[in-house]
């Protein structure tokens, strides 16, 4: 835990976060309550989404401090005399706002004005909903300049959107030219027909959740070089931790090479599941490829394979 009397670096999200979350804590300990940890998981994430990939309802988080000394308001003591009773501690979801709060306030203004998540808040056991984690993971990425070329040329990050409560992840390969003016996942023609391809499935684009292996667009739609990718890995690797979904997509021969380290090829790969950091990953042909190849054959054994994921994703605990 940081010193509360050492001026924090404001310059990281992730020190203002730690420092303003001990400053919290020993206020809260100060007053002989429970700090961050004492938000309550709101539903064991099994029961997270349904069958359909949509949230379910949440109970309200229980509300904390409902005691007297809570209350803020004054009193008597036996003598009679006045006492002043200290105002109500934060609850930890009113100490979450304020943090979600400093982090947006930091964030630069690209990340602030694309609210990209806006699902709904749902805390998790330390008190940050995935939404918040995975706009935070946003914000980086808007900072980044890891991939000094990648960075010079983007117009925006593009760091993946959707549920975050979802079961069903689909992963590209980067950003295009629409994605890059947009800053959103697969919105161009590719996007288009992956949104067929989801809706062919008995989902939405709304259902699932949507993002590239790496964030930023490479230069005329390049293939992303291994050193980009390596680079952008720990915010995909974040954002799956986050999600937790239990089927991933993996769309191309980028993507599923990629992930299964392997030099395999897509059409070699495809069809059948590979253990990921505890989901299962389908790699199936890319959109842009499909609409390069519109065949039967392709077109069905994209569907075929989106099916498994489908039924994979209903089956999953
Ligand atoms: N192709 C990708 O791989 N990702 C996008 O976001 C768009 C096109």
């Amino acid at each position: 835990m940081s010193d509360p009397g050492v001026p924090a670096d404001t310059s990281d999200p992730r020190t203002t976060l730690r420092s303003i979350a001990a400053g919290l804590r020993t206020r809260l300990e100060g007053e002989g309550r429970a700090g961050l940890t004492a938000v309550p998981k709101a539903m064991p994430d099994a029961e997270a989404t349904n069958t359909t990939g949509e949230r379910r309802e949440y109970p309200a988080a229980p509300a904390a401090g409902s005691d007297a000394a809570g209350s803020g308001e004054a009193g008597s003591d036996e003598a009679g005399s006045q006492v002043v009773v200290a105002p109500p501690a934060p609850t930890p979801e009113a100490v979450a706002a304020s943090i979600k709060v400093e982090l947006a306030r930091q964030a630069p203004a690209e990340a602030r004005t694309l609210d990209l998540f806006n699902f709904g808040s749902v805390p998790e056991e330390d008190g940050f909903s995935r939404q918040d984690a995975l706009a935070r993971i946003a914000a980086e990425v808007a900072a980044c300049d890891r991939c000094r070329e990648l960075a010079a040329g983007r117009t925006r990050t593009v760091p993946g959107q959707g549920n975050p409560h979802t079961r069903l992840v689909f992963i590209g390969e980067g950003p295009g030219e629409e994605e890059d003016r947009q800053g959103l996942a697969f919105v161009g023609r590719a996007g288009e027909l992956l949104t067929k391809m989801i809706e062919a499935i008995g989902l939405t684009r709304e259902h699932v959740f949507i993002c590239n292996i790496v964030k930023c667009r490479p230069p005329g739609n390049r293939t992303p070089m291994p050193d980009e990718e390596a680079n952008c890995m720990p915010y995909l690797a974040r954002q799956l931790e986050i999600i937790r979904p239990r089927v991933i997509c993996a769309l191309g021969g980028t993507a599923a090479k990629w992930l299964l380290q392997t030099h395999d090829g897509i059409t070699r790969l495809r069809g059948r599941f590979y253990p990921y950091r505890g989901a299962q990953l389908m790699p199936t042909f890319h959109p842009a490829y499909v609409l390069r190849n519109y065949t039967p054959d392709t077109r069905k054994k994209v569907y075929e394979d989106l099916l498994k994921a489908r039924a994979a994703m209903d089956e999953a605990v």
